[in-house]
């Protein structure tokens, strides 16, 4: 357990980074990143590997990020991220030829003559007439349907009874050169440029599978409580992470983050975050219980719990009064007055793509609806780190 921990928090740290140097900066210049992660975790975090497909009409290649394509390139900045924090590992897929002009992979081969370069080459088999000993191309004995001998006049009848096929080869309809092996070229369907193999460009394609820590992360919820800290955090708020017993003399320890807010000198408020895979790695079966009793003893007005819950959490919580996230984004705040729990959903749920504007929405939505506070404090109104 203590090891885990240890690791649990050096990786938490990892990726707080990651979401503070790079997702955060890059959410108003590059919110599609963004998106790319959580699509990429909900593929990972189903212990998925993320593979290259090439689009048939396009020609372009993309990875299918849980029902998403999307553009290789795209999908490569938000894998690549993850492979530097050490949750994904890459291996060699496929291999993709692509035109060095523009890239496209909708290629049209095509066969020169290896003499005199005229891409007129035909393909044909080698005729012997048994009975004369006359060989040819095919068609010199072609006359309509039938093989007639050019030399003897006599029709062929059976293969390899009077006639015998010697070989299949290709022959230049410029120069007249048989050859078995013509030069291959290519034409780029796309922007028209013809290339030789060498001067494609030839790219290893590779897909992605989640490392153990990976996949462990996905599942645990850390991913989720830094987005949590991080946006608390952004809108002026001390954050703080919590790894201990969640009930006094309980065994086991849960991840928890409490963002504290002061106003003045007393009123202090309180969002305490809870992961339910991090309360179900330490308590199993009772973690249900357990995420009820705490949402249980908040204290109305001044404190919310909120529970990040895997996405079949439905039944576990019928009827202990926690508000949807989804209920309360969809319009009417009012359904927050009173509230002490709310369950959002994890990184695996159908909300992914939107999950950091998702979390900035709930908190303000607490602060606004729960709390009576305005949306963004006055400086000297936070308590700070
Ligand atoms: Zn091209
Ligand atoms: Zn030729
Ligand atoms: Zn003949």
């Amino acid at each position: 357990m203590a090891e885990s921990l240890e690791i649990d928090r050096e990786m938490l740290s990892r990726v707080e980074e990651v979401i503070k140097e790079v997702l955060l900066p890059k959410s108003s210049e590059d919110p599609e990143l963004i998106e790319n992660i959580c699509l990429s975790a909900q593929t990972l975090s189903k212990n998925q590997a993320v593979s290259p497909i090439i689009d048939r009409t396009s020609g372009l290649v993309e990875y299918d990020l849980n029902g998403s394509y999307v553009k290789s390139e795209d999908a490569l900045k938000a894998l690549s991220l993850l492979e530097d924090l050490g949750m994904v590992k890459r291996e060699p897929a496929s291999a993709v030829l692509k035109c060095p002009k523009c890239g496209s992979t909708r290629l049209r081969p095509y066969f020169v003559c290896r003499f005199c370069g005229s891409p007129l080459v035909i393909k044909t088999r080698l005729i012997q007439h048994v009975v004369c000993g006359y060989t040819g191309e095919e068609e010199e004995f072609t006359k309509g349907k039938r093989l007639i001998c050019p030399k003897c006049g006599l029709e062929l009848k059976q293969e390899g009874v009077d006639y015998i096929v010697i070989a299949e080869v290709f022959k230049c309809l410029s120069c007249g050169a048989r050859q078995r092996n013509p030069e291959i070229e290519i034409e780029c369907l796309d922007c028209g440029n013809n290339f030789k193999p060498l001067e494609g460009k030839y790219e290893l394609l590779y897909k992605f599978e989640p490392t153990d820590i990976g996949f462990h992360l996905w599942r645990s919820g850390l991913w989720e409580l830094a987005f949590f800290k991080l946006v608390a955090e952004e809108l002026g708020y001390r954050a703080r992470v919590n790894a201990r017993p969640p009930i006094p003399g309980a065994e086991g320890y849960s991840y928890n983050i409490e963002i504290r807010i002061r106003v003045g000198l007393r009123r202090i408020y309180r969002i305490y975050i809870d992961s339910e895979p991090f309360l179900h790695e330490a308590f199993g079966d009772r973690s249900a219980a357990i995420a009820r009793l705490k949402a249980n003893i908040m204290r109305e007005g001044r404190e919310v719990y909120v529970l990040i819950a895997m996405p079949d959490w439905r039944e576990r919580y019928e009827g202990s009064g926690f508000v949807e996230f989804n209920e309360v984004i969809s319009g009417d705040p009012s359904i927050l007055l009173g509230t002490k729990a709310v369950i959002f959903p994890s990184l695996e749920s159908e909300i992914c793509p939107q999950y950091y504007s998702n979390v900035k929405k709930l908190i303000e939505s607490i602060l606004a609806n729960i709390f009576g506070l305005p949306q963004r404090p006055r400086p000297e109104n936070v308590e700070r780190q």
